[in-house]
């Protein structure tokens, strides 16, 4: 599933490629999570602003015309083109325009291209409320994490996950955040102490952008709009680890199920 160094990796590989391209088409597959909601038509002639990400979603804005709120789903990837190849049978949402064509290949159809008039308008407005602070915004740190979790009953793995916090905690980044941290997942959520709170913090971010840089992670099959693909599973320290020996002190790394997920975590080097 394409998390948000994914979609932050995305995003750069074409934001300044389609920056200032004109809408020259469009065209619908087959339906993907939502309706787009609003006539294609409308949109010929548009002009592509700064794609801007919040949490997971892109926002394609398209000047007077609205804009594009995007999801890759669970299997969504995006392609800016400078051919037109014909749409294969999981392409389910190509954008024609004057500089190359942005095109969402999706097999699972879990993702979606949501037409709004603007960002605070419905339906936009809905979809992005609720979601957390960005992980590398000032305003996320120790002091507002510890103040977000306390009174939680939930494991800290799952109050991450959540999002509601901070975005972007997905489950391998939250994983390699505890890990990180020195934190046990199991541990509840408000129970976690304030120095704690500031590692966690730290590390949620350290291991974000240790993911950005390293493009991603290629769990299954995430590209970028190039179809480079990423490569931070490989400094995994726990995610994907069971059985295998902690790089940290050699103990076993065991995998339990938290909320339906694999929690990767070291049972020595992580404490309650
Ligand atoms: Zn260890």
């Amino acid at each position: 599933m394409p998390e948000l160094p994914e979609v932050e990796v995305t995003r750069r590989s074409f934001a300044a490629a389609i920056e200032g391209a004109r809408v020259t088409g469009l065209r619908l597959g087959k339906p993907l999570r939502w309706p787009l909601g609003v006539d294609p038509e409308t949109l010929l002639g548009a002009r592509v602003g700064a794609v801007q990400r919040r949490g997971k979603y892109l926002w394609l804005p398209l000047g007077a015309a609205g804009g594009l709120l995007m999801h890759l789903g669970m299997s969504g990837s995006l392609a800016f083109l400078d051919t037109t190849p014909a749409s294969g049978a999981h392409d389910h949402f190509d954008l024609h325009t004057d500089r190359g064509l942005l095109r969402l290949t999706d097999p699972r159809r879990f993702g979606a291209v949501v037409w709004g008039a603007a960002l605070e308008a419905e339906p936009v407005a809905t979809l992005l409320a609720g979601l957390g602070l960005e992980p590398f915004d000032e305003r996320f740190d120790g002091l507002h994490l510890h103040a977000a979790l306390s009174g939680r009953r939930v494991a800290i793995k799952q109050a991450l996950l959540a999002g509601d916090i901070v975005v972007g905690a997905g489950n391998i980044y939250a994983c390699e955040a505890l890990f990180m941290a020195g934190i046990d997942p199991r541990l509840a959520a408000g129970k976690l102490s304030r120095p704690r709170a500031d590692k966690l913090a730290l590390a949620v971010r350290t291991v974000l952008g240790r993911a950005l840089e390293a493009g991603g992670t290629t769990l299954r099959d995430f590209r970028d709009a190039h179809g480079v693909a990423g490569s931070f599973q490989m400094q995994a320290q726990v995610y994907g680890r069971e059985g295998e020996s902690c790089r940290r002190c050699g103990t076993a790394i065991r995998r339990i199920v938290q909320g339906q997920r694999s929690t990767f975590f070291c049972p020595s080097c992580q404490k309650r």
